[in-house]
């Protein structure tokens, strides 16, 4: 039997080492990768009733020439058109560029049109034709339409798939068990991957995707649970021994009582800390709720035990912002706090670097930084991630990677609704503080038009004179960064005439690392009263005394996104507000505004927001390390991959999985699979 996962494309006509190489590019280099290499759309040359076509269509339509052509040419350009009875319709066609067509447009000829319909003028402007009778006819097909580039062309990769298969159609296996075949009535591989490619018609092309998608999720969740199936049996992590009275000692040393859900919090991480598995835990905590003492809590334990612990996260603000905190948390305790940025010197570098080698530092904060090849640890017994859905997997575990299986705890403010993590994430443990602490205040939101800015105004000014502080996010223009750099700018100078009194300052993205740190601390000290800024701020940062956020034009946000600006405020004792200025046209963005107004609970949000949004845009970009699916859509087929989730877990708990030849094939896809790289949320 011959295995199409492992021979290499050049074994297929028409693939030279040239184009080998080319495709490689695109993560082909089997013939299974290039058969699974799918279309991400298809051209529809089904031909259309010109009655029931739009204007602006791209349409194919048959009609019968009945006029000469008529060529006009501009320089080196020519347009070539001629009149075409199509049903009752006289139309012009237009062809541009193309003037060799000109002696085989003769009068009374039946030809097959498809382009662009112009519904006022009658006019099609022509992308392609063909004659009936006359070599492959395109008429009444779906053609794919591949990503390519450079040297592969569209027209050579169909013609490579279509000899891929004739050459080795044949030797696709079926790897789904039959069982499953039958319950979803699933359209057999081979055929479904070639109607993948090359569909008959819409119903064979929607099923073919239908049974591709399942499989894709099925392997997917397989992985998943296998990969949880065997780190859970994993027994080698670090044992972190320090006592409870050590502990508890420090966490009588902090400013505050830890609230009811940190206790609990805290109890989790440091049972599993103690145990020689790995911990691999995720704290979930709304914005404000207090997270940054447990993950502190939990680094005291690791020191006290004999290990080094590193924090990453996602930005220089926020690394400045925990280095102080921590710093001021452990400096009595004798414990050595040491910051790794991007944007030291290179000697403080070089100090931190050899501090953290030989076991002098005994706590890193740090950013990307931190995953660098010469960063090195004595003996980095626990990882911290904040705003872990900041960092790709990859970036996770390469942390990791700098310690021996070190207990590894991961913090985010992105409430995951809890279906939706067990099914992306599986079921991995999770801690999570839905209480925040005692005597805050809700945070009272409000949605407002342009047209009150001047009320808006008058609010700062209220809220600065009672000695509090404002925020000012400007927004987000998702295609430039320098347009928001420059929008950040104008509405700077326009608060500083507002407010010729005060001190407003200015942060955005633009600015360099010294510059950030300087703006955020003026802020914390209070010596800014008004800070206008881009949403850099908009994880993590931490400033009690400030009691208002402003985010202008907030229909340009998502609604965690949002949450997490509004979270920046309600740190404090003190009354905060929140104003959303918007004019949303869309039902949605009247609809996210009226949320915000509704809810400060990040659990709720996130589960309207699902609603509102599907689970596809719930993750956003790439980003968040979720798994980049080949075919399926984490909104349209959400209902596939709990189905999928359920019969992965059945099969993993049923012995036949394991031992049985009928499955022989479906485990070696699951070995095979590259779905994911980072199999989990680490
Ligand atoms: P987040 O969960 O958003 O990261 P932080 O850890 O930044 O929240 O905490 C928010 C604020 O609440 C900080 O100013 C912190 O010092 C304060 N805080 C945390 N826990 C408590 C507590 N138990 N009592 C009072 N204040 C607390
Ligand atoms: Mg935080």
């Amino acid at each position: 039997m011959i295995d199409y996962t492992v021979i290499p494309v050049t074994q297929i006509k028409g693939v030279s080492a040239l184009k080998q190489q080319e495709l490689h590019a695109f993560g082909i280099s089997t013939v299974a990768d290039l058969l699974l290499y799918f279309p991400y759309r298809y051209d529809d040359f089904r031909v259309r009733q010109l009655s029931e076509v739009k204007d602006g269509d791209k349409i194919t339509v048959e009609g019968r020439i009945v006029s000469e052509p008529v060529m006009q040419r501009f320089g080196k350009k020519s347009r070539l058109s001629c009149r075409v009875m199509i049903e009752s319709w006289l139309v012009t066609a237009t062809w541009f560029n193309r003037p060799y067509l000109r002696e085989q447009l003769t009068q009374g000829r039946d030809i097959v049109l498809t382009g662009k319909w112009d519904q006022r003028r009658l006019q099609l402007t022509v992308a392609t034709s063909e004659f009936p009778g006359q070599g492959t006819q395109r008429r009444d097909t779906f053609q794919p339409v591949y990503s390519v580039g450079g040297k592969i062309t569209q027209t050579w990769m169909r013609k490579t798939m279509a000899q891929a298969f004739v050459q080795f159609g044949e030797t696709i296996p079926e790897i789904m068990p039959a069982s499953f075949m039958q319950r979803y009535k699933l359209m057999p591989r081979k055929q479904a991957i070639q109607a993948m490619h090359q569909p008959d018609n819409v119903e064979v092309g929607k099923q073919a995707r239908r049974r591709m998608v399942y499989e894709e999720l099925l392997l997917f969740q397989l992985k998943l649970h296998m990969f949880r199936a065997i780190t859970r049996e994993r027994a080698d992590g670090v044992v972190h021994n320090a006592s409870n009275a050590t502990v508890r000692e420090f966490v009588r040393s902090l400013p505050f009582e830890l609230t009811e859900a940190q206790k609990k919090a805290v109890t989790d991480i440091l049972s599993d800390m103690r145990s020689p598995l790995c911990m691999n835990r995720l704290l979930q905590g709304d914005v404000g709720s207090g997270k940054t003492v447990v993950a502190a809590v939990s680094l005291y334990a690791a020191v006290r035990s004999g290990y080094q612990g590193a924090l990453m996260v996602p930005t220089e603000i926020l690394a400045e912002q925990h280095m102080r905190s921590l710093t001021k948390l452990f400096e009595p305790h004798g414990i050595v706090v040491g910051l790794l940025t991007g944007s030291l010197t290179a000697r403080k570098r070089r100090d931190v670097l050899s501090g953290l080698q030989m076991g002098m530092v005994h706590i890193v904060v740090g950013t990307h930084a931190l995953i660098q090849d010469d960063v090195h640890f004595r003996n980095l017994g626990l990882v911290v991630t904040d705003e872990q859905h900041r960092f790709g997997v990859n970036q996770r575990s390469v942390l990791r990677h700098k310690g021996y299986n070190p207990d590894v705890l991961l913090m985010t403010a992105t409430p995951i609704p809890r279906t939706l993590a067990i099914t992306a994430f599986g079921d991995m443990d999770v801690s999570s503080i839905k209480e925040r602490p005692a005597g805050r205040k809700p945070i009272k939101t409000y949605w407002v038009k342009h047209e009150m800015l001047d009320r808006v105004l008058g609010f700062i000014r209220r809220e600065v004179t009672a000695g509090r502080q404002a925020y000012i996010i400007t927004p987000l223009i998702e295609e430039s960064d320098k347009l928001d750099v420059q929008n950040a700018i104008d509405v700077h100078v326009q608060m500083q005439q507002a407010f010729p009194d005060l001190k407003v300052g200015l942060l955005h993205g633009r600015m360099n690392a010294a510059e950030k740190d300087e703006a955020m601390k003026l802020f914390s000290a209070n010596e800014t009263h008004v800070l206008v800024s881009t949403t850099v701020i908009e994880v993590g940062v931490d400033v009690p005394n400030s009691t208002l956020m402003i985010v202008m034009d907030s229909e340009r946000f998502g609604l965690s996104q949002l949450h997490q600006l509004r979270g920046r405020v309600g740190r404090g004792a003190h009354q905060s507000y929140c104003v959303l200025i918007a004019d949303p046209k869309s039902e949605v963005g009247q609809e996210r505004m009226r949320i915000m107004t509704e809810t400060e609970d990040g659990f709720e949000l996130s589960e309207r927001d699902l609603e509102l949004r599907g689970p596809g845009d719930f993750f956003g970009t790439k980003q968040s390390g979720m798994p980049d699916f080949k075919l399926a859509d984490m909104a349209s087929d959400f209902a596939v991959l709990e189905q999928a989730r359920d019969d992965a877990a059945e099969l993993i708990r049923s012995e036949d999985f394991w031992t049985s030849q009928d499955y022989q094939l479906l485990r070696d896809a699951v070995q095979q699979e590259q779905l994911f790289q980072g199999e989990q949320l680490d």
